[in-house]
């Protein structure tokens, strides 16, 4: 068994068996034709439940075949370009190939004595990332898992930075007290960080937003108005560059006045509207997020990097304290003195890989302006879609794309009943995945269902986009046309 330990006897079998594998996968995306085969839970499931996990293979070509029938060959693959639906994004070879690095040589990014210079490759992208934004030079941050991780980091820090001392505050600021204003379409993972940050179950309140999706800063105005009124405290605002489900940026220059002025610590939630930051066209859309307290960012996203990749950063280094804690047998506190670097200390996970990796190779292959040319691609798309969408009679459509998303359904001439339609764009939803030629999504607005086009692959074409529409249509209408059937 000792064979399959990786080590200086087994370098050969390593180079070998990782090969294999990666050849399948380049297969794979040689030959995929579609996004997905349509495979539905009943079709897979047993083919995994028979497996007998205590009567392993010994063998990894024939595991790599099993796979092959578990796995590979129904996957959703977003390479292709008729995945349109969430925000997962096809990634870049350069990132694939630091994931390849970084789990064989299995550094943890916790301390400086499991790591080394994987701590200071992570550290400059830190100070990389903070000089896109626009931080001073006392900013900080740490990669994380993931965007719902960074906000609730990110929260955690406003929550101790709002008890005792913030400027204009009582001393009395209990937890009940503490309020968050983020808008009616912030991710849920603010309500979840309020929840689990122990806040009351008023705690996070809801924005309007115009129609153009972003916060209507009156009516934050108005709410932090109140909260002073009735002697609560506001805690922090959650501004989205780039929400979910529309991909549209809060106005981040007038939140930083209302910020300021209600002495709020200033949350920019760019998980999704980071890419912007590398961005050669569009940068300026998030202008305002250099005046946060912090920021989310998922490169996972919008940077074309394999999940996870993504950090929490901060204007003021010294608010990442909140997340300190010191153990013996890992970082204890002399080892601040010593100038040890270990990142744990900024983190709220212990044990961490080394992500950052990813987006080094990435920088130092394409550079940012690759990055920034393929995110640029992605967005000028979004706005040929809205233009085919907004010409097309059969569909409606919500909001000019701020970012690469499009939300519209499907509006026939002949139906008026909303209901009726709702069901014709679930349904074409469905049919759609169920057949495997394009993947999109769905949401809701106003109480309606609504399909979703999240885009950002490159490759995905015009035409690709007409093409989709098309089966849309075709799906809804057949569902209407059955629909007429049965009801007569
Ligand atoms: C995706 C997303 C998150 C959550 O990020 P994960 O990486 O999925 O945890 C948070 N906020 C916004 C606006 C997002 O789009």
């Amino acid at each position: 068994m000792r064979s399959h330990l990786l080590n200086d006897t087994t370098a050969e079998r390593y180079r070998r068996s990782v090969t294999e594998g990666i050849e399948r996968v380049a297969a794979k995306l040689a030959t995929t034709d579609r996004p997905f085969t349509g495979v539905t839970v009943d079709a897979l499931a047993p083919r995994i439940e028979q497996i007998d996990l205590d009567k392993p293979l010994h063998d990894t070509t024939a595991v790599l075949d099993e796979l092959e029938d578990v796995y590979l060959r129904d996957a959703v693959y977003f390479h292709h370009p008729r995945y349109l639906a969430h925000l997962n994004c096809p990634v870049v070879i350069p990132a694939v190939l630091g994931e390849a690095v970084l789990s064989a040589v299995n550094s943890s990014l916790d301390t400086w004595d499991q790591s080394a210079g994987g701590t200071l490759i992570e550290r400059k992208l830190i100070d990389w990332t903070n000089d896109r934004i626009g931080f001073g030079p006392s900013a900080d941050g740490v990669f994380t898992s993931g965007g719902s991780q960074s906000n609730l980091q990110a929260l955690l820090l406003a929550r101790e930075e709002a008890k005792p001392g913030r400027a204009g505050w009582e001393a009395s600021a209990s937890h009940a007290k503490l309020r968050i204003f983020a808008s009616e379409v912030s991710h849920f993972s603010v309500k979840k960080s309020a929840k689990l940050l122990g806040l009351g179950q008023d705690s996070v309140v809801s924005i309007p937003v115009g129609n153009d999706k972003r916060m209507q800063t009156v009516a934050l105005a108005r709410e932090l108005e109140r909260c002073k009124r009735d002697g609560l405290v506001p805690m922090a605002v959650v501004a989205t560059a780039g929400t979910t489900d529309f991909g549209s940026i809060d106005p981040l220059p007038e939140i930083a006045e209302l910020c300021e002025q209600f002495g709020a610590w200033m949350h920019v939630d760019a998980a999704y509207g980071c890419g912007l930051l590398a961005s050669l066209k569009n940068r300026h859309r998030i202008d305002g997020i250099e005046r946060a307290d912090s920021v989310t960012v998922d490169y996972h996203k919008s940077f074309f990097q394999p999940v996870s990749s993504s950090a929490v950063l901060v204007r003021d280094a010294a608010t990442l304290r909140h997340a300190t804690y010191h153990a013996e047998y890992l970082n204890p506190h002399r080892m601040v003195q010593e100038r040890i670097p270990n990142q744990v200390d900024k983190s709220l996970q212990t044990t961490r890989r080394f992500d950052a990796l990813k987006l080094w190779m990435t920088l130092r292959v394409m550079g940012a302006d690759g990055i920034g040319q393929l995110f640029d691609e992605v967005c000028e798309l979004a706005g040929e879609g809205w233009r085919l969408l907004a010409a097309d009679p059969r569909y409606d459509v919500v909001v000019e794309p701020s970012l690469s998303t499009l939300v519209f359904r499907y509006i026939p001439a002949a139906v008026t009943d909303p209901a009726e339609i709702d069901r014709a764009n679930l349904y074409a939803r469905k049919a759609l995945f169920a057949s495997g030629d394009a993947v999109v999504a769905g949401t809701k607005v106003g109480g309606r269902h609504f399909l979703k086009f999240t885009l950002l692959n490159p490759e995905t074409t015009a035409d690709d986009i007409s093409a989709v529409l098309d089966l849309i249509a075709g799906h809804a209408e057949q569902y209407l046309g059955e629909s007429l059937d049965r009801a007569s």
